[in-house]
């Protein structure tokens, strides 16, 4: 397998079956977070562009076909940098959604596209969409997500997840790392989430290995008490328990996380 990985133990998503659908040999993003695990973003592009063909992703995809119900709880779009950023990624939902009807499709993104009607109209195929927002500002998103360049702002980013939110019928999940550079965001980080108003979000600090620390259990405590009273459920990544994974290659794995699970 090239494309596909895993399945992977999620905190968040539970059995996850990963398609990369942009696997360049180098991570390939818009941002360049201080916590990213797979380290510095080499290939930094907003362009969308066909990565991986859709044909090879649907050959992979049917060789396991038949063995995904039962070992698979969901398949995510993530890997080696941000999956919006392939220009086939409606095209390819839809090859997996024909090939694996019974398993709920989700993504994880930087949120970034969602500024774009065309990106936010492929992401309303995904059962699942897990969108990034760790600042409240442009000098926080600046510091933590150090965007490819000043013309993505993230007050845009916010006006197309507020605009995603009012047409989309899945399950809009925030998620938000706190790291030493944001923690005291956790006030107005809560009232943006009251205004996007997500089924959920995921209070997250970075557990595994990467460049940044992540912050302690009292920490992250204290940043949840100002989600209290979100009309949303509020996960906390300490809270939650890993499930059992049975893994079809751990090289495929460790490359995108660092970690073979
Ligand atoms: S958006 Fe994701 S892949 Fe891109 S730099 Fe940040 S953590 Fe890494």
């Amino acid at each position: 397998m090239r494309f596909l990985y895993g399945p992977v133990a999620s905190w968040r998503l539970g059995r996850s079956l990963g398609v990369d659908i942009i696997s360049t040999k180098e991570k390939t993003c818009s941002f360049d977070c201080v916590y990213c695990q797979l380290g510095r973003t080499v290939n930094k592009t907003a362009e969308r562009e066909v990565y991986v063909k859709t044909e090879e992703i649907e050959r992979e995809i049917s060789e396991i076909a038949d063995t995904i119900a039962d070992t698979t709880d969901v398949i995510t779009f993530a890997g080696m940098g941000e999956p919006t950023l392939g220009a086939n990624l409606g095209e390819i939902a839809d090859v997996i959604r024909r090939q694996c009807p019974k398993t709920p499709i989700a993504i994880l993104t930087n949120s970034a596209l969602m500024t774009d009607a065309g990106v936010r109209e492929e992401l309303k195929k995904m059962d699942v969409v897990v969108a990034k927002l760790d600042a409240p500002d442009q000098p926080t998103f600046e510091r933590v997500n150090r965007p490819l360049n000043e013309e993505i702002k993230l007050d845009a980013i916010i006006k197309g997840l507020t605009e995603f939110r009012e047409g989309y019928k899945g399950r809009l999940c925030l998620q938000m790392m706190f790291v030493e550079e944001n923690k005291e965001s956790g006030v107005e980080m809560a009232r943006i989430a009251a205004a996007i108003q997500p089924d959920e979000v995921q209070l997250n600090t970075p557990l595994r290995p990467c460049p940044a620390n992540p912050l302690p259990p009292e920490e992250m405590e204290r940043i949840q008490k100002h989600f209290k009273g979100l009309n949303a459920a509020v996960i906390s990544v300490y809270d939650k328990m890993k499930p059992e994974v049975r893994v079809i290659d751990k090289t495929e794995v460790i490359k995108r996380r660092g970690v073979e699970d």
